[in-house]
C-alpha cells in the first residue's frame, strides 16, 4: 500500500541528504508539469489558424502532420519551435529542480528537446539530451553531421508567415547538399548525432559507472512509455543491480515500481511541481 505523502517526502529528504550522486532522468511529463503543455488551451491559443486549416488537435500529433510543401511545414514548425524553445525562459519547476541538486554530484539524462535544463542553470557538461534540440537544424538526409543554431531563422519564419505558409525564400536549405533541412530531433534514421552528442554520451557513461558504486539517487521525472528504453528501463536495471542505488519515480500515470525494486523505489503520482517545492521548502 502507498504510504501517505508526508511519509514519502520524509524518506525522500533522507535519501537525498545521504546521496553522493544524483542522476536526474527528465521526460516529457516534466516539461508538461513545468508549463510546456502540448494540448488544450495553450495549443488553441498559439495555433488557431493551423487548427482551422488542418484540424490539428495538439502539438504532439501536429509534429507528425504530412505537410504538402516545405513552406507549410516550416510555417508550423517555426511556431512550434518558437513557443517551446526560443520564447520560454527557464521555467520555475526546472529552477526548483536545479536548486534541489546543484550542490550534489549530479548528471541529467533527458529525452526533452526544449533546452529547459540548460536554461535553468544545469551545467552543460552534466547534461545528455539524447533526443536532440529544437534549437538546431540538420540536413534532412544527414549528408554531414554538423548542427546549426536556428534562432534567427525560426524567428523570421514565425514572423513572416501568412496563411500557414512561409515565403519560399525562407525555406532552409542544407548548405552542403542543397537538400531539405530538418529539426535536430530523433524521428527517423537520419537523426544527426554530432561530436558534442557523442561527448555527452561518453560523459554520461563515465558518470553512470561511478554512480553505480556510490550512494546514488535516480530522480525519474515524468518518464512514461513513449521511449522507456532510454531512461525508465535503464534506471530500473541500475537500481536492481546496485545495492546503494535508489529510484524516485514521479509520474502522474505510471508511478509504480517493478516488484524487484519495491523496497528501493519511492513513487509519486502527485503533481511534480508541488512535490519538488515541498522538498526545498
Ligand atoms: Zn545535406
Amino acid at each position: 500500500m502507498k504510504e501517505n505523502l508526508e511519509k514519502r517526502l520524509t524518506k525522500l529528504r533522507a535519501w537525498l541528504k545521504d546521496a553522493e550522486c544524483v542522476i536526474v532522468g527528465g521526460g516529457s511529463g516534466l516539461s508538461a508539469a513545468a508549463g510546456l503543455v502540448y494540448s488544450g488551451e495553450r495549443f488553441k491559443a498559439n495555433f488557431p489558424d493551423f487548427i482551422a486549416r488542418y484540424g490539428m488537435t495538439d502539438m504532439y500529433s501536429a509534429g507528425f502532420y504530412p505537410f504538402a510543401s516545405e513552406e507549410e511545414k516550416w510555417a508550423y514548425w517555426s511556431r512550434h519551435i518558437l513557443v517551446n524553445r526560443w520564447q520560454p525562459p527557464a521555467l520555475p519547476l526546472y529552477k526548483t529542480l536545479f536548486e534541489l541538486v546543484k550542490d550534489k554530484d549530479y548528471f541529467v539524462l533527458t529525452t526533452n528537446v526544449d533546452a529547459q535544463f540548460y536554461k535553468a542553470g544545469f551545467a552543460a557538461e552534466r547534461i545528455f539530451a539524447v533526443q536532440g534540440d529544437y534549437g538546431k537544424f540538420q540536413c534532412a538526409k544527414a549528408c554531414h553531421d554538423k548542427l546549426y543554431d536556428n534562432e534567427e531563422a525560426v524567428r523570421r519564419m514565425a514572423d513572416e508567415q501568412a496563411g500557414c505558409r512561409i515565403p519560399t525564400a525562407l525555406v532552409p536549405k542544407c548548405p552542403v547538399c542543397g537538400g531539405r533541412m530538418e529539426v535536430n530531433i530523433r524521428k527517423d534514421a537520419f537523426f544527426v548525432q554530432d561530436a558534442a552528442w557523442y561527448a555527452a554520451s561518453e560523459r554520461y557513461d563515465d558518470f553512470y559507472d561511478r554512480a553505480c558504486k556510490k550512494k546514488t539517487v535516480l530522480l525519474e521525472l515524468g518518464v512514461g512509455y513513449n521511449t522507456p528504453t532510454i531512461i525508465r528501463f535503464p534506471f530500473e536495471r541500475m537500481t536492481y543491480q546496485n545495492k546503494d542505488v535508489r529510484l524516485v519515480r514521479m509520474n502522474a500515470d505510471y508511478p509504480e515500481a517493478i516488484p524487484e525494486n519495491a523496497a528501493k523505489t519511492l513513487s509519486f503520482s502527485e503533481d511534480i511541481a508541488s512535490v519538488l517545492s515541498a522538498l526545498i521548502s
